[in-house]
Order: structure tokens, then C-alpha cells, then sequence
């Protein structure tokens, strides 16, 4: 019986176990894949406080963990297939753990396009990660979805190994806040095709073209390119609450102001949560959140 378990080693969940490891609780934290998480698919983080100039994604994440580690709290790497909110069980594949308390942080996974050819040339030219597949399209002519912050991030990144970057954006304006626009504006390797989607990828072995559909003529045509990066945003890694805790239609978790859910002893921080602002800064601010609610939760139980 542990006193705490989070599910999740992002930033949020990290943070989390950072506070509860502090507390004294006995802790484990629960991770699938590599502690970090989707934030391991952006090199540098550059709006992070106390870095001028940035930190290495990879340099931050792994400062994390060893704060967490020396705070002896256990991490496991599982995957996570059922939880039971009365109980405090969480059902992994190596067996079954019990807590006092939850904090999920379970995070978010890449949005897919849903047109023809995504699935089929899925790491044939299809890719999620600028970060981890950028220097196979080395002097390459790529294009990247979406209009956001992560669009702008990694169109630069990719500027640096690929011939030419072609952004294709559904409408007129980007939502990249002012000072990534104004990076991509200032490299001649980006170029804009707006108010235009992709109606499919397209290619033999690998991917060859996408077909584009200008919005605003109605005209499509075909786009030579050697990659397609899509950043269309995320959809929460939450399909094993389904039922289970309070969720938007999106399936985005419903908290309040100390990051409860609507299920008893079960808190919920970082991205998988309902929010107006999606970063690691404030997603280590719930974390925060979390493990003190979690604390307190637990002492008033006695
Ligand atoms: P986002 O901000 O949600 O933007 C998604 C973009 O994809 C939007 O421009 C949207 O178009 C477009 N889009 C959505 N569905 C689409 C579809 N089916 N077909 C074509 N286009 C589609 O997502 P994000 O850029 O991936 O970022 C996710 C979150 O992480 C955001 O909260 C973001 O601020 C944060 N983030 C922050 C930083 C940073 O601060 N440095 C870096 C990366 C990510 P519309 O604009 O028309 O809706």
C-alpha cells in the first residue's frame, strides 16, 4: 500500500512526485513510455523561467528525475490498464497497485489529420517528431500542418536540416504567439501555403505528395514533397478513466481549483486536464497543486 501513486512522468506528473517526495508520502509514480513524455518531441524549451536561451528538453526532464530519485520516490515503467477510483487501484501489466491517493498525469498524444495515406506511410515520410526524425530529410523538401505554437517551433528546427518548409495552415492566421511567427517570417527556408488543407498523402514506398485543397478557390492539386510533420494539436491520454472522473466531450479532465476530480482522493494535473493554457510551466504548477491536495486529502483521512 503506498500513500500516493501518479500516473505519468511528464513535467506535471514529475513535479507532482517532486512535492510528494518532499511530504514524506511513499510515492509511485507510473510511466508507459520515457519519463518526459509529449514534451520530448520539442528539442529546446525556450519559455521556461531561470533559462535564458533555453534548456535542452532532454537536460530538463533529466534534472527532474534525478531530483525525484534522490527524494526516493519509485518509478515504474508500465502501462496503466485499469484504475478503480474507490478502491485506489491502479491495474497495470505487471499487477496491481494500491494508494491512498491519485494524481493522474497521464498527458496528451498527437491529434491525427484522418485523411488518406496518414496511416499507410506512418514513418514512410509521415511523422509526429520534427525532434526525432528531422535529420532524415536532410537538403529534403518538407511540409508541416497546423497553424500553433508547435507548428512554429518545429518548422525552425526542421529549416535546419530540410531544403525548404512548407506550411500548410487551414486558415489566413496563425495562433503561434507573436515571437515564433516572427522567427519563421525571418527564415527564407519557410514558406506559407494558407487557408489550404491536406485532402491526402500520397507516394509509393514512401511518401511523394500531398494533395492540397485551396479553401478559398476550391482548386486542389498535387505538392511534391519527401515528408509530411503534422502538429494539428493533442487529444488527452484518458481513454482508461473513460466513466470514471468528470471529462469535457474531448475527453479532457474536469478539476477544480486544487486539481480534485470528481471522483474521491483522485487528483488530475498537466495536459490532461481542461485548461486555457497547455505549457510546462504551468503543468509543474499543477503537479504542485496536486501533491499538496494529495497530502491533505491523506492527513484528513487520518
Ligand atoms: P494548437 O495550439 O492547438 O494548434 C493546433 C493547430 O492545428 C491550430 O492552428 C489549428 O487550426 C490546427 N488544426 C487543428 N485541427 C486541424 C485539422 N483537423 N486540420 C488542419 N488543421 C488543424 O496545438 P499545438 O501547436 O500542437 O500546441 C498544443 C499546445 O501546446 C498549445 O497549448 C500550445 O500553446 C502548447 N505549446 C507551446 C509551446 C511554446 O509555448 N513554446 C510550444 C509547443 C506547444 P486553427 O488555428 O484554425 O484552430
Amino acid at each position: 500500500m503506498h500513500d500516493l501513486i501518479i500516473i505519468g512522468g511528464g513535467p506535471a506528473g514529475l513535479t507532482a512526485a517532486l512535492y510528494a517526495g518532499r511530504s514524506r508520502m511513499d510515492t509511485l509514480l507510473i510511466e508507459k513510455m520515457s519519463l518526459g513524455g509529449r514534451i520530448l518531441m520539442s528539442e529546446m524549451i525556450e519559455n521556461y523561467p531561470g533559462f535564458p536561451g533555453g534548456i535542452l528538453t532532454s537536460e530538463l526532464i533529466s534534472r527532474m528525475e534525478k531530483q525525484v530519485r534522490e527524494l526516493g520516490v519509485k518509478i515504474e515503467s508500465e502501462e496503466v490498464l485499469e484504475l478503480d477510483c474507490a478502491k485506489k487501484t491502479v491495474k497495470t501489466s505487471n499487477g496491481l497497485s494500491e494508494s491512498r491517493a491519485i494524481i493522474i498525469a497521464s498527458g496528451s498524444r498527437a491529434r491525427k489529420l484522418n485523411v488518406p495515406g496518414e496511416e499507410k506511410y506512418t514513418g514512410r515520410g509521415v511523422s509526429y517528431c520534427a525532434t526525432c526524425d528531422a535529420p532524415f530529410y536532410k537538403e529534403k523538401k518538407v511540409v508541416i500542418v497546423g497553424g500553433g505554437n508547435a507548428v512554429a517551433e518545429e518548422a525552425v528546427y526542421l529549416s535546419r536540416f530540410a531544403s525548404s518548409v512548407n506550411i500548410v495552415h487551414r486558415r489566413q492566421d496563425l495562433r503561434a504567439s507573436m515571437i515564433l511567427q516572427e522567427k519563421m517570417q525571418q527564415d527564407k527556408k519557410i514558406n506559407f501555403i494558407l487557408s489550404s488543407v491536406i485532402t491526402e498523402i500520397k507516394g509509393s514506398q514512401k511518401v511523394e505528395a500531398v494533395r492540397i485543397k485551396d479553401l478559398l478557390s476550391g482548386k486542389e492539386s498535387d505538392f511534391n514533397c519527401d515528408g509530411v510533420f503534422i502538429y494539428i494539436g493533442y487529444e488527452p491520454e484518458t481513454v482508461f478513466l473513460k466513466g470514471k472522473v468528470q471529462m469535457d466531450e474531448s475527453g479532457f479532465i474536469i478539476c477544480d481549483e486544487i486539481m480534485a476530480t470528481s471522483a474521491e482522493g483522485i487528483f488530475a494535473c498537466g495536459d490532461c486536464r481542461k485548461k486555457s493554457l497547455y505549457q510546462v510551466i504551468n503543468a509543474c504548477g499543477d503537479g504542485a497543486v496536486a501533491a499538496d491536495s494529495a497530502y491533505k486529502y491523506i492527513a484528513a483521512k487520518g
